[in-house]
Parts: C-alpha cells; sequence; structure tokens
C-alpha cells in the first residue's frame, strides 16, 4: 500500500521551524518517507505532533507547538484546491485538532518553499512572526496588542506591503479563549481554540511572502487537468446554487424536508415557524429569501472556480451596519436556529463580531444558547450575567454576552469565554448539582454543528468518534446519510443505526486524503476520488492508485487515533450528548428520533471492527504494521486485546 512516489521535481517539502522562546528558525526537509506516507496538509501535522509533541501536555503552554500545512496540491493553481491545515493540540478539547481555512498564507508558504511551518516555545512580549521567501524575522506586535483580528490584517498590510498574505489573532486569541480561532484575510482556521494556542505564545499575526514557483513535475499535463477540472465545475448542476446561496442552501433541506436543523440548543430539530409560511422560502433566515437582498460580492478561497462564500453588508435600525463574510449553513444554526433568533441583520451582526473578535462561530453560538436553556431553567439569573435576560430570542443581550465574552468581561465574561463543557462546569459546581451538565451539548468538548444527529445515525457515530469532537467535517458522512446513495454506497438509511461503521470509517479515510492534498470538501460531490491521483501525478511526478491514497488517508486517521489514546481518550470518550441519546426530537418529520445506548454500541463495534481496534477504540499493532506505521507499534494494542 505504501505510495512510492518518485520525486522529479526540483526540490524535497521542507518546513520552517520557528522557536518563538529564544527567536532561532531553521529550514529542514521533510524527509521522503514522510511525504510517501503522508502526503501533506493534515498528514504532515498528525506525524509531526505525534512524534514531537506529549499528547498530556498543557495546550496553552509553550511545549505544545502550533502548525500550519497548506495542502499537497495548494499553490499551484488546480480549482478548490484551496485549503491551508492548522493544527496543534487542542485547549478546548485536549485531542489533536485540525481546523482548515481558504487562508491566504496557504499558497505564500508553498511559493516561499515551505510545506510545513512549525511554532515552537512562546516570546515574551506580543511579536509578528515575518517570512520573506528565505528570510525569517519576529518583530515585536506591541502596536498591533488588541486589534480585531480583521483590523489588524488591514494595518499589517498596510504597514508591511499588500503583497504579504497575512493570518492573525483577535481578543479573543490574546486573552486566551478555548474557542478563539485565527483568521487568514476572512477565512478562519476555526475550529478547537487555535487561537488561545497561538495567543499563549504570544504571537499576534503571521505574514507571508513567497516568490518562488511552486515545483510542478508535468506542466502541461497539469495545465490540461486544470482546464478539464475547472470545466466540469463549471457545468455541474450544484455549481449555480451553491454559488448563489453558498453552504447556506442546505438550510431548506435540512429544515423542513429532513427535520434535522437543530435549534434552541438543540431542543428542536426544525423551526416550524419557517416550516408554516405558506412560502417556506421567505423564512427571515433562509438564504433563498435574503442571499439576493445582501449580498455585495463573491468571496472565494485562493483559486477556487464556485465560490460559496460571499460578503454581505447592510444597514439596520437596530443592529446598525453590518458587512460580514457569510452567512454559512452553520452560522444560520449556531447564531440564528440555537439561539432562536431570524432577526437577519441581527445574526449578521453576531457573525462579524465572532470573526472580528476572533472566536469560532459554532462554538460561540452554542455557548450561549445553553446559557439561555440555563437562564430559562432558572440556573442563571440576571445578577450571574451582569444584568443580562439571556433569553431564547433576545438578540441584543446575545450581542452584549458575546462581547464581554471576547474580553473575558464581568460574570458573562468569566462564565462563557471557554465554551459549553467548561461553562456548564463552572455553574454545576457553583449550584453544587449536575443538573446544568445534562443539556451541555457536546462530545470532547467540542459544540456540534448544524445536523440534529438524533434523526442521522451514521453523523451520530461521525461526530461521537471524530478525532476533534463534535464534527462535520472528518467523516462528511451527511451528504451520503441524507441522499441515501453515493458512490459504492447504496440504500442508506439514516433512520437505522446498521452498517455505519464501514460507511464512516470510508468517508473518514476519503476525507482525510482532501485533508492532506488540500482539496475543498464542497467539491467532493462533484469528484470525490476521482480525478485526485491524475493531479498527483502531475504535480509530483507519479500517479498513486486510488487503495494507495485511501491508505494514506487511513494513516492519518489512525496517527490523530494514536495521539488522543496517548492523551488518554478511549472508548468511554466516544460518546454523544445526553440530549440526543434520551431526548427525542419532539416534532417535525424526524419526529421521536433519538440514539439509543444500545444503538451507539452497536455503531461503536462495527466501527472499531472496521478501523482494525480493540473493543476499547485502541489501534490494533496489525493494522499499524499494514499501514507501515512502525514506529508507532508499541502505542498500539495486540489483537488479543
Ligand atoms: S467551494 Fe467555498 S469553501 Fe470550497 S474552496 Fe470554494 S469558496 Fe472555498
Amino acid at each position: 500500500m505504501n505510495f512510492e512516489c518518485s520525486f522529479i521535481i526540483n526540490r524535497m517539502p521542507r518546513l520552517l521551524r520557528v522557536n518563538l522562546t529564544d527567536g532561532t528558525f531553521k529550514f529542514e526537509d521533510i524527509p521522503e518517507d514522510v511525504h510517501k506516507r503522508f502526503l501533506g496538509g493534515f498528514g504532515y501535522i498528525a506525524y509531526y505532533l505525534l512524534k514531537e509533541v506529549d499528547p498530556k501536555v498543557d495546550p496553552l503552554s509553550p511545549e505544545n507547538k502550533l502548525m500550519f500545512a497548506p495542502g499537497a496540491l495548494v499553490g499551484t493553481g488546480i480549482p478548490t484546491a484551496s485549503k491551508t491545515m492548522a493544527g496543534a493540540k487542542s485547549p478546548l478539547t485536549g485531542t489533536i485538532m485540525r481546523s482548515s481555512a481558504g487562508a491566504t498564507i496557504g499558497p505564500a508558504l508553498k511559493k516561499a518553499g515551505i510545506d510545513l511551518l512549525i511554532i515552537e516555545g512562546a516570546a515574551e512580549k506580543p511579536s509578528l512572526l515575518i517570512i520573506d521567501d528565505d528570510h525569517v524575522e519576529i518583530k515585536s506586535a506591541s502596536k498591533y496588542r488588541g486589534m480585531d483580528a480583521i483590523e489588524v490584517q488591514g494595518h499589517l498590510k498596510a504597514d508591511f506591503g499588500t503583497d504579504f498574505a497575512t493570518a492573525a489573532i483577535g481578543p479573543a486569541g490574546e486573552n486566551l479563549l478555548r474557542i478563539a480561532d485565527i483568521d487568514s484575510e476572512e477565512r478562519q482556521f476555526g475550529r478547537g481554540g487555535l487561537g488561545a494556542v497561538m495567543g499563549s505564545k504570544k504571537l499576534k499575526a503571521i505574514l507571508v511572502r513567497g516568490t518562488k514557483e511552486v515545483p510542478v513535475a508535468k506542466p502541461d499535463m497539469l495545465k490540461k487537468l486544470i482546464a478539464k477540472r475547472a470545466k466540469i465545475i463549471k457545468e455541474h448542476p450544484a455549481t449555480k446554487d451553491d454559488m448563489n446561496y453558498g453552504t447556506a442552501e442546505f438550510f431548506d433541506r435540512m429544515n423542513r424536508e429532513r427535520g434535522t436543523f437543530p435549534s434552541r440548543n438543540r431542543q428542536r430539530g426544525y423551526r416550524k415557524t419557517c416550516v408554516d409560511l405558506k412560502e417556506p422560502h421567505k423564512c427571515p433566515v433562509d438564504p433563498y429569501n435574503r442571499a439576493p437582498k445582501y449580498t455585495v460580492e463573491l468571496h472565494p478561497c485562493p483559486k477556487c472556480t464556485k465560490p460559496c462564500g460571499r460578503y454581505i453588508e447592510g444597514d439596520d435600525t437596530e443592529v446598525g451596519h453590518f458587512r460580514v463574510e457569510g452567512l454559512e449553513y452553520e452560522t444560520i444554526y449556531s447564531l440564528g436556529g440555537a439561539l432562536d433568533i431570524t432577526h437577519f441583520p441581527a445574526v449578521a451582526k453576531l457573525h462579524e463580531m465572532c470573526d472580528r473578535l476572533g472566536m469560532d462561530a459554532i462554538s460561540a453560538g452554542l455557548t450561549i444558547a445553553r446559557a439561555m436553556e440555563a437562564f430559562e431553567k432558572g440556573f442563571l439569573k440576571p445578577e450571574d450575567l451582569d444584568g443580562l435576560e439571556l433569553t431564547f430570542g433576545n438578540r441584543k443581550a446575545a450581542l452584549e454576552a458575546l462581547r464581554k465574552m471576547a474580553y473575558r468581561e464581568g460574570k458573562v465574561g468569566e462564565l462563557l469565554a471557554d465554551g459549553v463543557k467548561v461553562a456548564a462546569e463552572k455553574l454545576a459546581k457553583k449550584l453544587g448539582t449536575d443538573e446544568p451538565l445534562k443539556f451541555a451539548i457536546h462530545v470532547k468538548g467540542m459544540e456540534p454543528p448544524a445536523y440534529d444527529v438524533r434523526g442521522i445515525k451514521g453523523m451520530a457515530l461521525a461526530v461521537a468518534v471524530s478525532y476533534r469532537g463534535a464534527d462535520h467535517l472528518t467523516a462528511v458522512v451527511y451528504g451520503t446519510e441524507l441522499v441515501g446513495k453515493r458512490r459504492v454506497f447504496e440504500n442508506v438509511d439514516r433512520t437505522k443505526a446498521e452498517g455505519k461503521g464501514f460507511e464512516v470509517k470510508i468517508h473518514e479515510d476519503l476525507m482525510a486524503v482532501y485533508d492532506a492534498t488540500g482539496i475543498c470538501k464542497f467539491s467532493r460531490h462533484m469528484f470525490y476520488l476521482e480525478g485526485i491521483p491524475e493531479l498527483i501525478e502531475a504535480v509530483y511526478g507519479r500517479r498513486p492508485t486510488n487503495a494507495e491514497l485511501l491508505a494514506i488517508g487511513e494513516r492519518i486517521v489512525n496517527v490523530a487515533r494514536l495521539f488522543n489514546v496517548r492523551a488518554g481518550f478511549t472508548r468511554k470518550d466516544d460518546t454523544l450528548p445526553r440530549r440526543v441519546m434520551h431526548e427525542p426530537i419532539p416534532e417535525g418529520p424526524s419526529k421521536g428520533m433519538y440514539v439509543s445506548e444500545e444503538e451507539l454500541n452497536r455503531m461503536l463495534d462495527e466501527y472499531y471492527e472496521a478501523r482494525g481496534r480493540s473493543k476499547d477504540g485502541i489501534p490494533l499493532k496489525a493494522k499499524l504494521v499494514a499501514l507501515d506505521l512502525m514506529e508507532f507499534l508499541d502505542y498500539g494494542v495486540g489483537s488479543e486485546a
């Protein structure tokens, strides 16, 4: 299964290692053997994190390492090969973390000849990391301290030049919120608190200018493949809606058709107020109603020819002016449905504030949603919340709570700054009861995405086992589950637990290939694995087989799992929130559905068997041998376990 990539390109993959404690840096070749087995992007990050970071380390200590890696195909002009990965041990989950973004720093790193950036140690004072091809410099960031994540990048471009790509943290990262993100020119490395890791290293921003050609083994072949891929994308029936409405186009399908759009802190599976309308598309948060009205320009990730991103802009008597890159399906959920807010400008303003303050919009929204439920259940009073009446639908209170969170300001800020799990545990401790923990919706500490998994059993398994906590993008199995068939999968029934282990396993392996190559997962319905082997041949010189590529994906998923096993995670952590397992969806097309303990156990058994893991979820040594992970053999367990 080993991917025998023969390099006929003019250089080996290279990493840049920067130590912020002593201000040193060095370039190192990435061994060919590592490239063959892990390819790039999150493949490199997962491997180097497992090799170099103690999984039990405090994520906010200098011993944690923050890594950025553009996908293996990024910077070559391939349409939708746009994604750069960031990773570290997460302060939100304690697991390995992967967060991807259509970040401008990815192609810039590639053009500087850097396939992996490893940031070690911690600076004493707020700092900038400036990478200008082979020249690396650490400068004071005192002048930029406290600026919001978007504002600061504007200042940096004015001060250093617009040909620098930038990434920065906002106040949330500086204040070490465990839900802080990293922004790269209005694309976010959103999930898992990587902004706090960057903040703990006192690194306010990274600037990258690369002026070299990205090496390509077969340029003529690549040119033809780029044209072919662009044509397929242009002519695909989904492209028009993708571009007109972005990911928000899922809303009506998920809400009205499936009844799996979570709202009110995931108590409900759909928004009845939208369903009951004579014209369902006139629902205030539905993109078919609002997108044309507010969209001012499209905003593609680097080299994307079917941009789902857009800037929306408007004025509102209540929230004032708003301009944000969004809304996405996820933020319509986390800052709309989860909070029971349908006033579109308020949802847009909340989204803009998350981006500017530097907070993951899913985690921030769900944290406020849980506080709203705690308030309505009487566990929180206005005096606990600096006077805020944090009821569902109260948009003014939500806006104020969000601002205070970023600065850890007042009682609200201190209570909610670090996400759902920490907030629920603080409240439970204060009240001396476990009741607030019962509606804390998270897996391994991460707040879940916009799918009511009670009605999508395969998704329930995917969020339970994902190596980064409740997550839709590690397996991206929801399309197969909701459509009922895709590629090798036929007659998939989202209401049944049977058969999900293999289905989730294959989807995870495939999506790990996307995380290694940097191809956007929102183009998977057009390509899946097709076309990727030939693109790799054009860039690196040799065409891998589909099986070789899937083995790389499987290897990456296992390395991530080994990191978590060494951090102490086992089967007991591959679980679901209490609400998912004990409170059926109350109404709508998925009424009555939930995931029983027996169903979860059956799905876990199936999944571990398909993965080659023990009953406790630990990779078997036989699997590690088969995947050529001999150096990690001691991290697995024997087949008899
Ligand atoms: S489809 Fe959307 S997320 Fe994907 S590369 Fe294009 S703009 Fe970025």
